[in-house]
């Protein structure tokens, strides 16, 4: 069986214990009445007062943590009963795999401390992630032939010449990081386009000139904006009363975001516990030309072309969707950072606090996301940005 590996990334666990905390962790019905089969009460004192250790298909967590987080950092059901007695998601965790035609791809969670640092050996040296241990893993199948926006679709083969187009724009040492993602942007629609309409595709390069030229916004593409906030509306209206779910996540960032494209800049938007009126966050430096930010970016973006952001139901270009909102979410969140710790420009630590943000949200909240990738909202969202502020800012307002 052929694996494949997006080069460059590392990755072996330091028990740091971040996948045990400040998220849900589902568990299966099996494994769920293996774990209500423990005495726990004499396995581990410490939780002995707990009714039950799962529920409902996820594992009891209190103050945040897993219950079974030890205060060492190690996992109790691994030290009580057995590593193979962890549930899968754990034992899996930050690794995904997906099964295409040319054999399975690995690829990490960013949300991951050794993964975000690239730390540790190359995923394929890593004993983790030998054959026999992937073999046991959760794998997603890749949808054939791939969708790219609804009415046209591509086999493998002409998927893998686009994704290696993606990769050769990301690697293009003279254009910076921002005008690579516009770049990729708009080589994804004008690709989709084109196979709809039944037209040649432009060469690449001839693609990616014009797309740092282009900065239009129509009038039908603030319109659809305005009804793809009403969808996200109703939807928001339809959901179970006090639930958390990444539609409302979804719902004040597009309203928030709403208020700022007709007023350019002048509201409060909460994140990480502060609120900060936008203009501040705009005032945070973002340096484009730090190797140390420019480099974590470059490796995420690449991961996220690589894995299954890309491979999905919701079709190729709705994945480069996704993946701007990815990079304008974590350029967003990185500012917030900063501002809330009074550093005076964005940090690595910042950017680390990002990038993991977003990859929280789009691990726990992927339906809410999905929906509003769906509905296109997050292109002319962006069509938008970039009409408001050409090239050098548009998607540094994130
Ligand atoms: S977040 Fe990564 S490095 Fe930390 S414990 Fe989990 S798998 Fe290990």
């Amino acid at each position: 069986m052929t694996y494949s590996f997006l080069e460059g990334q590392k990755y072996q666990c330091i028990a740091c214990g971040r996948c045990c905390q400040n998220w849900e962790i589902h568990v299966s019905k099996e494994e769920e009445k293996k774990l209500l089969q423990r005495d726990w009460k004499s396995l581990a004192p410490r939780i002995s007062g707990v009714e039950a250790v799962v529920g409902d298909g996820l594992l009891l967590f209190k103050e945040n943590k897993c219950i079974f987080l030890e205060p060492d950092l190690k996992c109790l059901i691994q030290a009580k009963c057995s590593y193979d007695e962890k549930p899968l998601s754990c034992r899996q965790f930050p690794i995904w795999v997906t099964e295409t035609p040319e054999g399975k791809r690995i690829t990490p969670s960013f949300f991951c401390l050794a993964v975000l640092r690239n730390q540790g050996v190359h995923l394929k040296e890593n004993p983790e992630l030998s054959p026999e241990a992937i073999a046991k893993f959760a794998i997603s199948p890749v949808k054939l032939p791939i969708n790219l926006l609804g009415q046209a679709s591509v086999d493998w083969n002409e998927f893998r010449k686009y994704e290696s187009e993606f990769f050769s724009i990301l690697d293009k040492k003279d254009l910076d990081l921002q005008r690579q993602i516009i770049a990729i942007y708009h080589r994804g629609h004008e690709i989709a386009r084109a196979k709809v309409n039944n037209r040649e595709i432009k060469p690449l390069e001839e693609s990616v000139s014009a797309a740092l030229k282009e900065t239009h916004v129509s009038e039908p593409t603030k319109a659809r904006f305005i009804r793809a906030i009403f969808l996200v509306f109703i939807e928001e209206a339809t959901l179970e009363k006090g639930k958390q779910s990444g539609s409302s996540f979804a719902f004040s960032f597009v309203w928030q975001t709403l208020k700022m494209a007709l007023e350019w800049g002048s509201i409060r938007i909460s994140a990480l516990g502060h609120e900060f009126p936008v203009i501040e966050v705009d005032k945070v430096p973002f340096d484009w030309k730090d190797p140390q930010l420019t480099e974590l970016l470059n490796r995420y973006l690449k991961n996220l072309v690589f894995r299954g952001q890309v491979l999905t139901e919701q079709g190729v270009f709705r994945g480069v969707s996704t993946m701007m909102i990815a990079f304008s979410l974590v350029v967003w969140y990185s500012r917030f950072s900063a501002l809330a710790n009074k550093r005076p420009k964005v940090s690595l630590e910042d950017l680390e606090t990002g990038v993991s943000l977003v990859e929280k949200l789009f691990i726990q909240h992927t339906k809410g996301v999905q929906k509003l990738v769906s509905e296109g909202l997050f292109s002319i969202l962006l069509e938008i940005l970039m009409a408001r502020q050409p090239v050098a800012t548009s998607l540094v307002l994130f």
